[in-house]
């Protein structure tokens, strides 16, 4: 069974190894031993060498004592910052930080979540199908494992990725999303002196940005403008903006709607600015970069991991429910790739911040609904 204990000692350990995106040799060695004890055969791919990391994406496969199709099973290692020298709090049956780091439960709960559950079918000698367990690097910093996996070395077709709060629910839709920027060019001139000769690229920017309707667009669609840079004195009428914004959605139509009306309010501000200036000036112009972060996912009710993690829910005497996210995961990368993983929940709250935590409860929870999807998968449902 699963192990509390146990759990709280894999999990323990593994914030205390630092893990920042780009920086996963150090927890990678640990997992590629941990995992070898465990039974499993561990590989490597070569995506770190395509992103400037330290490690490529482990591989860990443990043969099936039953003949069922093989099951992928993902988290990330790798942490955002301040991610390093951290120290977990064990509280009232809560995991935090000492408050000057985040604690790394995003997404270390869910790998010492992989680990307790193969411990326990092992130390059951519990029989269950092939295993593909994927741990990838440099997930915070744009899904870079994932996308960089070398798909070559899975044959699992569906499965599971462990990256997200609620162990009661898995996520079966996810949004697609665009990044933007936008590079706004007026032109300098010395603001006391002569502001008559310049044009104010933050002016130019901000009525774009004041026209634009931002936040919760609708109940699947979000936008946000979350970086602004330019300027260099006050002396001085800026030149150049640089605008940095997002827009996500479950539906593509929406995303290139909302994309393309903030692009517009940009278009839109410089073509007014550029009106109203006198011959000869010179003009306002706005760059537009449009990157596609990652793809939407979209798994329906009757899929077969619905219908695994709901009777897994079942035997264990809970109710599974699915639900959709507003964020992004390797889960978006490998539905893309043809491998639809549903997204389970470790108990983490508060991700990304000093204040994160998980609860144990939660992290045995989130293993037991695991151990019983393995075991439902493998043996037919
Ligand atoms: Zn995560």
């Amino acid at each position: 069974m699963i192990q509390p204990d146990r759990l709280a000692r894999t999990f323990t350990d593994l914030v205390r190894i630092d893990s920042v995106s780009r920086h996963e040799a150090d927890i990678m060695a640990h997992l590629e031993t941990a995992l070898e004890k465990l039974g499993a055969t561990v590989v490597f791919d070569d995506a770190g060498k395509k992103i400037g990391g330290e490690s490529g994406n482990l591989v860990a496969k443990i043969p099936g004592t039953l003949p069922a199709p093989p099951l992928l099973v993902c988290a990330h290692v790798d942490t955002v910052e301040p991610g390093r020298g951290i120290e977990p709090v064990f509280e009232n049956g809560t995991f935090r930080s000492k408050g000057d780091t985040i604690l790394g439960s995003d997404d270390k709960s869910a790998v010492a979540v992989i680990l307790e559950t193969l411990a326990s079918l092992a130390g059951n000698r519990e029989p269950h199908g092939p295993l593909e367990i994927v741990l990838t690097v440099a997930e915070e910093i744009g899904l870079l494992g994932a996308k960089n996996l070398d798909y070559s070395m899975l044959s699992a077709r569906m499965g599971f990725v462990l990256d997200a709060s609620d162990p009661d629910a898995i996520i079966t839709r996810a949004p697609s999303a665009n990044r933007m920027t936008y590079l706004v060019r007026g032109k300098s001139a010395h603001a006391g002196s002569s502001p008559e000769k310049g044009i104010n690229a933050i002016a130019v920017a901000a009525k774009a940005i004041a026209s634009l309707a931002l936040g919760r667009i609708d109940f699947e669609t979000t936008a946000n403008i979350g970086v602004i840079d330019g300027g260099s004195a006050t002396n001085i009428v800026p030149d150049r903006v640089t605008v940095n914004a997002e827009a996500r959605s479950h539906d593509e139509a929406k995303l290139a709607d909302v994309t393309a009306r903030i692009t517009g309010a940009f278009r839109a501000a410089v073509a007014e600015t550029n009106m109203a200036l006198p011959p000869g000036l010179g003009e306002a112009s706005v760059e537009v970069t449009v990157d596609s972060d990652y793809f939407s996912m979209n798994i329906p009710d009757g899929h077969p991991l619905v219908r695994c993690a709901a009777a897994a829910g079942t035997s264990l005497g809970r109710t599974v429910a699915t639900k959709m996210t507003g964020g992004g995961s390797d889960a978006n990368v490998f539905f893309k790739m043809g491998i639809p993983t549903a997204i389970m929940g470790t108990g983490m709250t508060d991700v990304h911040t000093v204040r994160e935590s998980v609860s144990l409860d939660h992290m045995v929870k989130g293993a037991e609904l695991l151990r019983a999807v393995i075991l439902t998968f493998s043996r037919g449902f």
